[in-house]
């Protein structure tokens, strides 16, 4: 099968023909529809995390926003059959014995494997997968509109509902990327009052056609301002891995909100405690099971839509060179 593939750190991925992977009992086969490229796929193939460096499969295919047909299924599963679309995530597989899977937070299972990391993803004709994380995808969904929803869409799912944001309360989203642009739907259909904050007008352009209530540019001279003037906001989710985004929520949030910590600027965060006003700063990784069925389902319900372009596997050194210098507006999916 053809597939694009990590050897080295640094270098473009090379694109080759592998061997298609063969299911274990427990596992199904799929043929890959399309898969979302995450920025995360840019920082493994640049070698960006050294902190995960030991986890890496290497060579490795990358990609972890896949959707595709199940092919065939191993013995012992019963969920599952050829013909059925499914979805495979960030988390490839948790153990769901440790403390963590016991209390709903599979995401964070120190045993888990990590799709495009540890096993091969979906930068390829076929994947394997766990029966038991491959989620069905509704049909009416296309592949390249789901595949996004399997990282962009979950991680931004998880992170607007951990805000425990209610309905007409205020949420600013920081940064109108491929995550960001998704946080504003998501939040409206939880019934927030939504404010897009981003340094360019076309983004700030973009969140309004998508429902935002409110748009600032984050160069504006009164921004600060205009948060406090408004009372700010019950809850500041920053996509953006600005520094400067996350000084500007900081003093957007209003006493007792919640500052959303999702995009990851290299530097450590260093917030001023004597300010704190009893605002509690939360962090996101990815998503459960239970978050990708509830954002699947906005999407087929069109609550939400995703805003994306498809290539095809040979361009995507082109894309990931594009990603570098941040021309990419909304996803990217490889349509195979
Ligand atoms: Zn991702
Ligand atoms: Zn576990």
């Amino acid at each position: 099968m053809r597939a694009a593939v990590i050897h080295e750190f640094k270098q473009p991925l090379t694109l080759q023909n592998v061997d298609v992977p063969v299911p274990q009992a427990d596992e199904v086969l799929v043929q890959v529809e399309a898969c979302g490229v995450c920025h995360s796929d840019l920082s493994i193939a640049d070698g960006d995390w050294p902190q995960l460096k030991r986890l890496f499969k290497i060579p490795l295919i990358p990609g972890h926003e896949v959707v595709g047909r199940v092919v065939k299924a191993g013995s012992s599963v019963i969920d599952l059959a050829a013909g059925d679309r499914v979805g495979i995530a960030w988390v490839h597989s948790s153990c769901g014995a440790c403390d963590l899977c016991q209390e709903g937070l599979e995401n964070l299972c120190p045993k888990q494997t990590i799709t495009g990391v540890s096993v091969d993803g979906g930068y390829a004709e076929f994947i394997r997968a766990k029966a038991s994380h491959a989620i069905k995808v509704p049909e009416v969904l296309t592949p390249e509109q789901a595949a996004p929803l399997f990282c962009a869409g979950v991680t931004s799912y998880r992170a607007v509902k951990l805000t425990g944001i209610q309905p007409g309360q205020r949420l600013a989203v920081f940064g109108i990327g491929g995550v960001g642009h998704l946080a504003v739907q998501i939040a409206k259909s939880f019934g927030a009052h939504v404010i897009a904050v981003d340094t360019t007008e076309g983004k700030l352009k973009l969140a309004r056609d998508l429902g935002a209530d409110q748009t600032l540019h984050a160069s504006s001279e009164g921004i600060g301002k205009t948060f406090h003037s408004m009372g700010g906001v019950h809850a500041a989710v920053v996509t953006s891995s600005a520094k400067a985004a996350y000084a500007q929520a900081f003093y957007a949030v209003r006493p007792a909100g919640t500052l959303m910590v999702v995009g990851l600027p290299a530097e450590d965060l260093a917030f001023p405690a004597i300010l704190m006003r009893e605002i509690k700063i939360r962090s996101v990784a990815t998503g459960t099971r239970q978050d990708m069925r509830e954002v699947l389902k906005l999407a087929a319900d069109s609550k939400i839509r995703c805003l994306v372009k498809t290539c095809s596997l040979s361009q995507i050194n082109e894309v990931f060179d594009k990603m570098r210098m941040g021309q990419i507006t909304g996803r990217i999916a490889i349509k195979m």
